[in-house]
């Protein structure tokens, strides 16, 4: 039929490098308990409703003009909260926003990568690093975890020393470190992170810390290595712990040369006049907003002790997400969920699935609906 042919025809027209592939595609299905994206579960606190409501009226006349191309206000916001929040004394020229990191991550590719250069991550990682980067002609080499470790809890850890040897070997342009790891949910030392940055003399050295304000105390956040460092980034995002996925607001860190170059690669205007006014609104009561990460933590936890007690092997987390293994069939086992209204993560690494740290009545329902399959999917 016609729309088969178009499908051919369309296929044939593609790039070469993008066909047969499929596109990134978490399931977005309308089920109870929702854990398979890592957003936050609790809806945005009605202080912050009405203004974010009153925002957007005041910037609604002005949308015959383009927004600030420049988002001014708003990186000053992002830097004042990033400031407060992390003790790293942040200035608005270090920072740059996307419409969620996935794009400030873009930016990045776009200027630093190029059909003849490599970019490095350690797989498995975000699964958006390697599509991001090859959408660019810019090659992704999938490193390897877990090396140097004999202990099944460490499988997906990353050494200092199997890092540095990979750096070594691929020689990149680009380094992908996403630490708290997602799906793994542990995060990276500091040590690490200097070692590649140093081992990797050319690279521009990505830390995507989306999941950074979940991390268990003692985990300090890159940021605090940025000064001297202009290859060095750090990306965030308003997606998890703020709790404004919808909103679409991601952002990084880096020296200013580093971010002025991105000016090169964005489109005029990316960042609405709607997204900014959103964005700032929601920065004004960040204490709101965070306000259930402590509670999420719990949830977290607590997922992590009753998943041990049942016979799986959950991994360490610094996220809003577990990571556990000794699940017989990981993929019959997100269908049964999924039968009884639950929604996880197969992310297609056998015997493991990944669940979102959500409410604690929806830590109950996940638990609740585990047990009842168990122990068939042990
Ligand atoms: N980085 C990591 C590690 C993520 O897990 C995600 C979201 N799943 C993102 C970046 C992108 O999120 P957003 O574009 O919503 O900021």
């Amino acid at each position: 039929d016609s729309a088969s042919r178009a499908a051919v025809q369309i296929e044939g027209l593609l790039r070469p490098d993008l066909r047969g592939r499929t596109a990134y595609g978490a399931p977005q299905l309308d089920v109870p308990v929702q854990l398979n994206t890592n957003e936050s579960s609790y809806p945005v606190p009605q202080v912050v409703v009405d203004a974010v409501a009153e925002a957007v009226t005041k910037v609604v006349p002005d949308l015959n003009r383009y927004p600030d191309r420049e988002f001014t206000a708003l990186r000053e916001a992002l830097a004042g909260y990033l400031t407060c929040t992390s003790r790293v004394a942040v200035e608005a020229a270090q920072v740059w926003a996307g419409n969620g990191s996935n794009e400030v991550l873009l930016h990045l590719v776009q200027a630093f990568g190029c059909p003849d250069r490599r970019a490095l991550g350690f797989t498995p990682a975000y699964s958006m690093h390697p599509i991001i980067t090859e959408t660019t002609g810019t090659a992704f080499v999938h490193g390897r975890r877990g090396e140097g470790f004999d202990d099944v809890a460490h499988r997906f850890d990353l050494s200092t020393a199997s890092a540095v040897a990979q750096v070594r070997e691929v020689d990149p342009h680009l380094v992908f470190l996403c630490s708290p790891n997602n799906p793994t949910g542990t995060a990276l030392d500091l040590d690490t992170v200097v070692a590649v940055h140093d081992a990797a003399p050319r690279a521009v050295v990505i830390v995507d810390e989306a999941y950074a304000e979940f991390a268990r105390p003692g985990t300090p956040s890159a940021l605090t290595l940025l000064a001297g460092r202009p290859r060095l980034v750090v990306t965030r995002t308003m997606s998890k712990a703020f709790a404004l996925a919808g909103g679409r607001l991601g952002y990084l860190v880096a020296d200013p040369a580093l971010v002025d170059a991105l000016r090169l690669v964005r489109m005029p205007y990316h960042l609405s006049s709607v997204t900014q006014a959103v964005a700032r609104a929601a920065l004004g009561h960040a204490d709101l907003m965070l306000g259930t990460v402590e509670a999420i933590k719990q949830q977290r936890d607590r997922m992590v002790i009753e998943l041990s007690a049942m016979g799986f092997t959950p991994v360490a987390s610094d996220a809003n997400f577990v990571f556990f293994g000794n699940v017989a069939d990981a993929h019959g086992t997100w269908q049964s969920l999924l039968d009884r209204g639950v929604l996880v993560r197969d992310v297609g690494i056998p015997h493991y699935l990944r669940v979102t740290a959500g409410t604690p009545a929806e830590t109950d329902a996940f638990l609740d609906a585990l047990r009842e399959l168990a122990p068939t999917h042990r």
